[in-house]
Order: structure tokens, then C-alpha cells, then sequence
């Protein structure tokens, strides 16, 4: 992390010497300092960046507080550790220098050669990772097991999937699933906050003879989200950030021994206990989430969901695209005597031609793939897809046929149909 953080932290170095200088409308030019004020980022990254182990489970601390996973059940501490005076080099480790100390630091971070940065004080806690895609699905779940287990009006777990997914929020529906004592929601992050806002909505009758445990953790938690939203917030919005982060745990802890479930405090839910101090820190949440930065993730995402590579993306695209150059390449240089004309061969054709099955290298392409992007051919639409079964090759020519059948989009948002085998 810290070499692709280097260019980085050189340009930023030359602008705290130098500034920046600005042209005011009388003509006279003001120089700016500046400086880093905080990091946008999720949890993992975080840990990456400032040098902590990345883990967040067993033996892990929280970097905030100090206070170790084991202990998030009973700890309800508020303040923020200060790491002003605190350096990678300084704190006592063990004898093997890539273990980790007792503050969970594992490397240097490089950042902190930059003005004012400490590993304390550059980071804000993320939204959007910790409340829409952390407590809200826990706080979800926790509810629809009490509405399942209320003594009056309860809820068959079908009777609460069935409702969760029928209920038409503004973002699209959600799916849900049930297993070993938990409910899961899929969906984006946005869905699961508009779901969790509208749960009383869904679940109108039931909700009013749910325990009142539960319908208190929901209240507290709703209320919280709605006070840590603000773009601006006052003393009294802190205080009352920090009463209902403790209530929070308290009843979230009680309700899972209540009902015997194995649901941990994680790091996100413990979090919210400093949130206010965060504020205090770095000014109102909204404005350090990742929420914006996620919408535009969504395009990796894709890229990763299509080639079916989520470790290293970049380097498929790359191999894809020497692929493609190499295609073109010797497609113009070899000759192409001899070769079948036509599009589509039958059966019989292919047996008088003698193709045999080809081998993944006899291709200048991948012929592992059993999905060929576009099919590309005379008199058939870009919309039509090959998911072909076999290639074969023509040992004289070279040439590589596919078997298959061929796939047609109706629409944008349809599923592909057969339309024939070829
Ligand atoms: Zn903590």
C-alpha cells in the first residue's frame, strides 16, 4: 500500500511547500496552503492504509478505543484514542517485526510524514459501509426473527420473506433469505437503508404487538440513523448520538441471549459508539461517506461479475485486450486459402470436412470460455449470443468452427431465449 501511496504523498509533500496560488478578481494572486484533512474509504482500506492488522475478527482491537472484539459486548466507551504522539517506530513489538503490536499496528504509515498526520486523525468513520451494509442488516434481522417469535400476530418465516420481497420500495424490491436463525437481505446498500426506514410500513399490524425490547432497538436505531444523516448536528444531537449508541448494544446484546441467538457485536455495530466524537472530529458524517464513490464502483463490479474475476481484474482486461490485438493482427497477415464460407455448417458437413475437436492452444483466443461475447456473423443481430459446447478445427486450414446454440435478447432486461441449434 504504502509504494502506491508514494506518488501520492510526493505531490502532496511539494503542495504543502509550495501551495497553491490563486487568481482573486482584482487581479492579485493569494497563495493556499495546504494540507491533508482525511482519507475516504471502507474499514478494510483503512486498516490497510493507516498499517493495522486487517482482520476484524477474534483477537482483533478496535483502533479507536483499543478495546479488544471479545470485549465490544460489554464495552461502551466513547472517546477516540490518541495517536498524536504515537509512531510505528516507538511502540514496543514483538521480536518478529511483521507481527503485530498490542495497538493492532502492523506496518508504517507513510502518510504521517505529512504535516499534522497522525494514524488518529485522518480517517472518519464510512456510512455507508458501517450503517447502511453493517448494523441496519443485523438490527433487520434481529426485528424479523422477534416478529416471528411475538406472542401475538407472529409471523411464519415464509409470511416475512413473502412481505419483504412483495413490498415495492422506490429503489426495486429486495430478495430474503432465512437461515440458521437469521434473516439476510440482498440488495444495495440504498435498498437496505430504505428498508430498514420503512419496516414499520411492511410489517404495519404486526409491529405494534411486537415485544417492546425489539420495537425500541428498531425506534433507537432508526432514530440514530436519522440524527448521524444530519448535515449539520449541535451538542444535544451528540449527547443524544451517544445515549442511543449504548441503548443500542444494550438491547441488541440482551435480545440475542433472550432469544438465543449467536449474532456478534462486530466492529461496525460497536463503531457507533464514537460516532459523535467523529463528528467532533471531522465535521458532519454525510460528507466523509462512500456512498458517491460506491455508485461509480459499480462499473468495476460489473467488470468483475462478467469476467468472473473479482482478485485481478485489470490484468483479464489486459489479456483480453492483447488477445483481441493479437486476433486482429494475424488475421490480416494469414492467408485465408482454403476456407469455409459459410456461416452455419451442419452435422454432415463437419464430418466430410474431417474437423476434429480442438485443443485450448490451437486458438490464437481463449477456447475455454463457453460464451462468446458478440456473435458476429452475417445476417444475424448484435443481440445474438453463442454459447457454444464444442469448438472444432479444420486440420488443413486451421479454421475453428464453434457447436453450439444460439441465444436472442428480447429486450435490454430479458433473460436470453434459445432460438436455435446451429
Ligand atoms: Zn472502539
Amino acid at each position: 500500500m504504502n509504494i502506491i501511496l508514494r506518488p501520492f504523498l510526493e505531490d502532496m509533500k511539494k503542495l504543502e511547500r509550495h501551495g497553491i496560488n490563486v487568481k482573486k478578481s482584482d487581479g492579485s494572486t493569494v497563495n493556499m496552503k495546504v494540507g491533508l484533512a482525511k482519507l475516504i474509504c471502507d474499514n478494510l482500506a483503512q486498516n490497510e492504509i493507516l498499517g493495522f492488522k486487517m482482520s476484524f475478527g477474534q483477537g482483533s482491537i478496535c483502533r479507536e478505543c483499543l478495546t479488544k472484539r471479545e470485549d465490544y459486548k460489554t464495552s461502551r466507551l466513547h472517546g477516540l484514542f490518541d495517536y498524536s504522539n504515537v509512531t510505528f517506530e516507538c511502540l514496543p513489538r514483538p521480536e518478529k517485526r511483521i507481527r503485530p503490536n498490542d495497538y493492532g499496528l502492523k506496518n508504517e504509515c507513510i502518510l504521517t510524514e505529512l504535516g499534522g498526520v497522525n494514524i488518529g486523525n485522518i480517517m472518519p468513520p464510512d456510512m455507508f459501509h458501517d450503517l447502511h451494509e453493517g448494523c441496519i442488516e443485523w438490527i433487520i434481522a434481529v426485528v424479523l426473527f422477534s416478529l416471528m417469535k411475538s406472542s401475538k400476530k407472529a409471523l411464519s418465516q415464509h409470511a416475512i420473506i413473502n412481505k419483504m420481497e412483495h413490498f415495492q420500495l422506490y429503489h426495486g424490491r429486495i430478495s430474503v433469505d432465512y437461515k440458521s436463525k437469521k434473516f439476510t437481505v440482498y440488495g444495495t446498500g440504498i435498498q437496505k437503508f430504505e428498508c430498514f426506514m420503512r419496516l414499520r410500513e411492511i410489517f404495519f399490524k404486526e409491529f405494534s404487538v411486537m415485544d417492546g425490547e425489539s420495537t425500541s432497538l428498531y425506534m433507537d436505531m432508526a432514530k440514530f440513523v436519522r440524527l448521524a444523516s444530519r448535515s449539520s448536528q449541535d451538542f444535544a444531537h451528540l449527547m443524544e448520538m451517544d445515549r442511543l449508541s449504548g441503548c443500542i448494544i444494550d438491547k441488541y446484546v440482551s435480545i440475542c441471549q433472550r432469544m438465543s441467538l449467536d449474532f456478534n457485536v462486530t466492529y461496525k455495530i460497536h463503531k457507533i459508539l464514537h460516532y459523535a466524537e467523529a463528528v467532533r472530529r471531522f465535521g458532519p458524517l454525510p460528507r466523509n461517506s462512500t456512498l458517491r464513490y460506491e455508485r461509480c464502483h459499480q462499473n468495476s463490479k460489473k467488470y468483475g461479475r462478467n469476467m468472473n474475476n473479482w482478485v485481478a481484474p485489470a490484468q483479464s482486461l489486459s489479456q483480453r485486450q492483447a488477445l483481441r490485438q493479437t486476433l486482429s493482427f494475424r488475421l490480416s497477415k494469414d492467408g485465408r486459402d482454403g476456407w469455409i464460407e459459410d456461416d452455419i455448417i451442419d452435422e454432415e458437413m463437419a464430418k466430410s470436412m474431417k474437423l476434429t475437436k480442438a485443443k485450448s492452444d490451437q486458438a490464437p483466443f481463449s477456447l475455454k470460455k463457453n460464451v462468446l461475447r458478440k456473435f458476429k456473423s452475417r445476417g444475424f443481430q448484435q443481440k445474438h449470443w453463442l454459447l457454444v459446447d464444442k469448438f472444432l478445427i479444420n486440420p488443413q486450414t486451421q479454421q475453428i468452427f464453434c457447436e453450439g446454440s444460439l441465444w436472442c435478447q428480447k429486450d435490454e432486461d430479458s433473460i436470453y431465449d434459445p432460438i436455435t441449434g446451429v
